[in-house]
């Protein structure tokens, strides 16, 4: 009675963060136990991904895929039954909320309510606290009894200490490459933050330009389409490519076995190889996606830096356009814009956003493979191009300033996140790793290469809570957990 709870300091309540304090709390199962949450949004459990508002904007793979508990896939499905959210989702063909797409931000309800859920079931036992505010340093905390913790220094000039933290610090906005003048920007001709658009006023007619072509470029013009904009859409990348249609064949057979193919080139010819016979026999190249993904991750730990950084220079676009291939009811919105004939492709670089004569955006264009520039007119230019994962390359962040600077944490591979080992234990600059600090989801980009998704995300909660347990709490089985088996 009366023992100190454990305490762990969670850095960004985005999902990544909500999903692990959901994962200790189940696991903890009586324990005590103390979640610190840091996070400056209102809301913990929706981070970037699921705080939009455009009702319009999905998960991109059905919602079979997505329950936080990966041993009860049907939880999600079972939560938007109880919740009566039919009205919500566009339902399939086949008439199932298994089948269908859930908007983001109804996944972030689902999110929000799992972790009501677990709170509520911890009881006394589980606190979870909220801290409104930016982290904005981590350092580790000599304790007089040797046991050590952290403490972690907040925006509002608050610290509070912890006997674990978790970075959870996730997506980072990009500098973009190219000059936006101040005129562009204050004439509100330039969107830097594509997810915006939905809260303010939008163009009705003329042109948008998106810079990029992937699922974010997707996610803006749907929006504009639902806020009654009848104009016409650019899009503009370095190769001119477009986002999938997300379809669900069967997964080809495993053509890449377990021997490591030695170098990006050789893997593409793999790839290529397969993709011929499955053309030759009338099949979908989207079967090979799975077959890829499940081995990415052995596919890049064997990878020299040689081989990462020409994965990443040649071949990374055409795999992330792959595996992030867009949901239905998004393609629905896209085809009949293109079938408009309202969406035209560039490829060639951005240079510069300025402002035209007439008070328009205009764009100086570097087309692919020509020598010359060219000037386009727009009404609006969305930067669509993602986020930045290289860490030293993030600016205005001072946690990760601080982090670097000290050597708590040295970058990832390609300089992508942070370094972690197999336990997501985060390395310092010589390579040790630490007892205290942890890492999740996008931020171990470099060292995991697929570490975004939902499904990536949960097993990496999951297995933090078990560590967290194994080491620090007496653990309790989840069979012996009354709180668990009735957490269906
Ligand atoms: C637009 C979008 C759509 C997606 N759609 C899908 C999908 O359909 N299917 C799928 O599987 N995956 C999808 N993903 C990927 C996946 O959902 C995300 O990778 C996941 O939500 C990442 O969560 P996160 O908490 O790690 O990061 P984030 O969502 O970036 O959240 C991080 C949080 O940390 C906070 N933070 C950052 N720094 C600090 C600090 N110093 N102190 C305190 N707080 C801090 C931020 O405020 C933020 O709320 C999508 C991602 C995006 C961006």
């Amino acid at each position: 009675m009366g023992a100190r709870p454990f305490t762990v300091a969670i850095i960004g309540g985005g999902f990544s963060g909500a999903v692990a304090a959901i994962k200790l709390l189940d696991t903890a199962a009586g324990q005590p136990l103390r979640v610190r949450i840091i996070e400056p949004r209102p809301e913990v459990g929706r981070g970037l991904a699921f705080s939009t508002t455009d009702p319009a904007h999905y998960l991109n793979a059905p919602a079979r895929l997505f329950s936080v508990h990966a041993d009860r896939p049907d939880h999600l499905v079972h939560w938007l039954t109880v919740q009566d959210a039919a009205d919500d989702i566009p339902l399939p063909a086949s008439g199932q909320i298994a089948d269908a797409f859930v908007p983001r931000r109804l996944y972030g309800a689902y999110v929000r309510a799992e972790l009501a859920r677990a709170e509520a079931e911890a009881g006394v036992n589980g606190i979870v606290e909220h801290l409104r505010a930016e982290a904005v340093d981590l350092t580790l905390d000599p304790a007089e009894d040797g046991a050590g913790g952290v403490r972690v220094a907040l925006s509002d000039g608050r610290t509070m200490g912890a006997d674990v933290a978790l970075l959870a610090t996730g997506f980072a906005g990009n500098q973009p490459s190219f000059a936006v003048s101040e005129r562009a920007a204050a004439d509100r001709r330039y969107a830097a933050d594509p997810w915006t658009l939905a809260d303010q006023d939008a163009p009705r007619d003329g042109t948008v330009l998106f810079v990029g072509g992937g699922l974010t470029m997707l996610d803006a013009l749907v929006t504009l389409e639902r806020k009654g904009f009848r104009g016409t859409y650019v899009s503009v990348s370095r190769h001119g490519l477009l986002v999938h249609e997300r379809r669900e064949p069967p997964p080809a057979r495993d053509f890449l076995g377990e021997a490591h193919p030695g170098s990006a080139r050789a893997l593409l010819a793999r790839v290529r190889h397969e993709l011929r016979d499955i053309a030759a026999s009338g099949g979908d190249w989207q079967s090979v996606v799975p077959i890829i993904r499940a081995r990415l991750a052995s596919l890049w730990s064997g990878a020299s830096p040689e081989e990462r950084a020409r994965f990443n220079r040649h071949l990374r676009r055409y795999w992330e356009l792959a595996l992030h291939r867009s949901p239905q009811p998004s393609v629905e919105t896209f085809a009949a814009a293109v079938a408009q004939g309202r969406v035209t492709t560039r490829a060639g670089r951005i240079e510069a956003v300025g402002t035209s004569l007439d008070g328009r955006a205009e764009v100086r264009l570097r087309p692919r493979g020509g020598t010359g520039t060219e000037h386009l007119i727009a009404d609006l230019v969305v930067n669509c191009t993602g986020a930045e994962y290289a860490w030293p390359r993030q600016q205005g962040r001072p946690l990760v300033a601080n982090l670097l600077a000290r050597g708590t944490v040295r970058p990832g591979g390609l300089g992508y996140g942070i370094d972690v080992n197999a336990d997501a234990a985060v390395l310092d600059h010589a390579g040790k790793a630490s007892g205290r600090i942890y890492g999740i989801g996008p931020i171990l980009r470099g060292t995991r290469w697929e570490s975004t998704t939902i499904v990536e995300i949960v097993a990496q909660a999951t297995a933090f809570a078990d560590r967290v347990a194994d080491r620090h709490l007496a653990r309790r089985t989840p069979a012996t957990s009354p709180s668990r088996a009735s957490a269906a």
